[in-house]
């Protein structure tokens, strides 16, 4: 017997159909003798349509543009997920399987204060895991928690991948399974490149590397949970006959297990490609070279939340003016550029310019610490398709380079070729 958190995304869910076949993915746990708790995501689509309906809101009185009370922001958007994980409880209900819906306040998942974006402190699973002792299986509300001011939170989008893995973590689970639309987690995003391959096993270093350049698959920090506290995390698919065999295979699920690079045998140099697509690049003009002037740009920008990326700086010619180019979301360009424009005469600059549309593509792998040339390979690569590169990064793991939008396909496909992942 193992106790096993199972988690499902917004198209698992998205329908009392796909509902149904959710509640059979559960049940073939729960008659193999297995305690189980099963995290939801609202239906595909839903939490889109909640956000929009708060942005289209008046705005507040005297607040400045895209403002509003992040607390009533959460009370909306956390309701898709109320919705699926009752309508799951009675799914399992009507096949005979105890179940009931806890939403976060009243497990609770405790978070912090950060309202839109909120990060789990703690999580009480006694109640949980009593309840596992007499066959009940517990059906968890994603994306959501209770702040200190006893307010729903919100985790952040894609932020169920998260409630599961702490939950897992909190109620001592065997396993964390990830249930999506896709049977694994591939080298590259498979709706780009059909000639992806789904990877047995990826580190959670380059897992998080993955996540946080683009390849939504999984939220970064649900992989930070699951390396912190060495949760056996994998990504499968629900669409999957839920009967077939293979799917109860206690130790090795059809799918790709997230875990410490020791278990993984044969290491490639370059295991993946990500890509995020609206990024916006931002240059200051002709700045004063002088210590401080960093400060000056970056920290206002934080203060307005914006986050930044890559960061190119010139040398400068003459000791006195240089060129400083950095990315942001390209949301957030017009915040940015306002934000910079308010501060000129602090930062002393000649002109703010801004192209918004561009790609980040990185390469990652592990492997990379101990080769040389990687990247040389990507540049040679990208010039023979004439794709200009406008800026590069490069961490011990991973290079990312950023281009025009409107390439963002053809780079993927072509450096995930070059490095030999295509399937054969
Ligand atoms: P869910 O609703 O189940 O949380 P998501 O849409 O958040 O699902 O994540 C699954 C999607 O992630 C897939 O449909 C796929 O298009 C995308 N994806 C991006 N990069 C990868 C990758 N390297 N491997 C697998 N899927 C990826
Ligand atoms: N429903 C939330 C979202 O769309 C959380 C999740 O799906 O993980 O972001
Ligand atoms: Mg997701």
């Amino acid at each position: 017997m193992a106790r096993i958190v199972m988690k499902f995304g917004g198209t698992s869910v998205a329908d009392l159909d796909r509902i149904h076949n959710v509640a059979r993915h559960v049940k073939r746990e729960v008659d193999a003798g297995h305690q189980v708790a099963v995290v939801v995501s609202a239906m595909a689509g839903k939490t889109n349509e909640l956000v929009n309906w708060v942005q289209s809101m008046p705005m507040v009185a005297g607040a400045e543009a895209s403002f509003y009370d992040a607390r009533e922001y959460d009370a909306i958007v956390a309701s898709g997920e109320q919705v699926t994980s009752g309508l799951l409880a009675i799914a399992l209900q009507s096949m005979g399987v105890d179940a009931r819906s806890w939403q976060g306040w009243q497990i609770p998942v405790k978070t912090d204060n950060a309202h839109g974006a909120a990060r789990i402190l703690e999580i009480d699973g006694t109640e949980m895991i009593k309840r596992f002792e007499i066959g009940q299986v517990a059906v968890v509300a994603g994306f959501q928690g209770v702040g200190p001011d006893n307010r729903l939170a919100t985790l952040g989008r894609g932020g169920s991948d998260t409630s599961a893995v702490a939950i897992a973590a909190a109620v001592q689970a065997d396993r964390c399974d990830i249930y999506t639309d896709v049977d694994g987690v591939y080298t590259t995003d498979p709706r780009v490149e059909p000639k992806a391959r789904r990877m047995k096993k990826i580190a959670f270093e380059e897992m998080l590397e993955m996540a946080s350049l683009g390849a939504k698959v999984l939220q970064v920090r649900s992989v930070e949970l699951a390396m912190v506290h060495k949760v056996r995390t994998f990504v499968r698919s629900s669409f999957d006959d839920p009967d077939a065999p293979e799917m109860s295979d206690p130790n090795n699920p059809p799918g790709t297990l997230i875990c410490d690079e020791d278990e993984i045998v044969e290491q490639e140099v370059v295991t993946g490609i990500a890509y995020a697509k609206d990024e916006a690049q931002i240059s200051l003009r002709r700045l004063s070279d002088r210590p401080g002037v960093s400060a000056a740009i970056f920290g206002p920008l934080a203060d307005a939340h914006i986050n930044v990326d890559m960061i190119v700086q010139n040398i400068s010619e003459d000791g006195s003016r240089t060129d400083m180019t950095f990315t942001v979301p390209s949301g957030d360009a017009e915040k940015a550029q306002s934000v910079l424009e308010r501060n000129k005469d602090v930062i002393g600059y000649d002109v703010v310019q801004s192209e918004s549309g561009l790609a980040k593509i990185s390469v990652i792998g592990i492997g990379m610490r101990s080769h040389a040339g990687v990247a040389a390979t990507a540049f040679k690569a990208l010039a023979e398709k004439s794709i200009n590169i406008k800026a590069i990064t490069t961490s011990e793991i991973k290079i990312s380079i950023l281009i025009d939008g409107a390439y963002a396909e053809l780079a993927v496909r072509t450096l995930h070729s070059v490095y030999g992942l295509d399937k054969t």
